[in-house]
């Protein structure tokens, strides 16, 4: 008699879940492996329901950014990497949930649940807001001075996007409420508001600190290194903290936000 262990099974979705996402181009090679070591974390730390979730995540960020990818060529443009998600890009928004369930391993405390949940609300609400904000037909507003920017700036938000933040925020808050007891349809509704203000942080961030590059030959202002086939030159902002690094550290906040709510 043989019987497959549930944990092993769980560990091929994992793989396969990886395998599926290079193939299809959402992850590239080092992408892929990254996508494993957190789905490792995760279904090491809550099983298949923390599975589950970061499913959730993956699955619609890589619909998303499918969806209507002809009017994004543009954006894409302004935008340091497009297309296909590399190792850099999954901890960006994958580091923070894989560190807590690692910490959850070892403490079992239900604040590094809610924290958990958090974290993948911010990186989702924020994934859906540029996403699917991008496609937006209207010049988003810049978040601070209030003017028209070309979509794909840092720190631009525009209705669509702004209105995805909040479906992906809460989308996430709610399905906790429904896979762990602890989590009580409340909680769910605190993650959702607390994921959505971690996206508004990453916004403000990408408004504020984060570094800017301009391009001498064509003018065009973008987190990119390169443009037009050269180098660009630095513009404003704090050269360590580009789009990946203000991901990470908004995912970060915005998941230690939540412990106000849980008090
Ligand atoms: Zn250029």
């Amino acid at each position: 008699m043989s019987v497959i262990s549930n944990d092993i099974v769980l560990f091929m979705i994992v793989v396969i879940g990886a395998i599926l996402g290079y193939k299809g181009h959402s992850l590239t090679l080092s992408g892929a492996f990254a996508t494993t070591i957190v789905g490792m974390a995760i279904l090491l730390a809550f099983g298949a329901q923390g599975l589950f979730l970061i499913g959730t995540f993956f699955v619609t960020a890589s619909y998303w950014s499918k969806f209507k990818a002809d009017k994004k060529k543009s954006v894409e443009d302004k935008i340091k990497k497009s297309g296909a998600r590399d190792a850099v890009q999954v901890f960006a928004n994958g580091g923070v949930p894989a560190l807590l369930s690692l910490l959850y391993l070892l403490f079992q405390e239900n604040l590094l649940l809610y924290m958990f949940i958090t974290s993948l609300a911010t990186a989702n609400s924020d994934t859906w807001a540029s996403e699917i904000g991008s496609i937006s037909k209207s010049k988003p507003i810049h978040v601070l001075s209030l003017s028209r920017v070309d979509a794909g700036t840092s720190g631009a938000i525009s209705l669509l996007g702004t209105l995805s933040a909040l479906c992906g925020a809460f989308l996430i808050g709610i399905i906790s409420h429904f896979l762990w007891n602890e989590v009580t349809f409340q909680l769910g509704l605190a993650i959702g508001i607390v994921g959505f203000l971690g996206n508004l942080l990453d916004t403000l961030l990408g408004a504020t600190v984060q570094v800017t590059y301009t391009c001498s030959n064509c003018g065009l202002n973008t987190e990119k290194t390169n443009h037009c086939g050269q180098s660009t030159l630095y513009k404003s902002g704090l050269r360590f903290l580009n789009n990946d690094t203000v991901n990470f550290l908004s995912i970060a906040l915005g998941s230690l936000l939540i412990l106000l709510f849980t008090m």
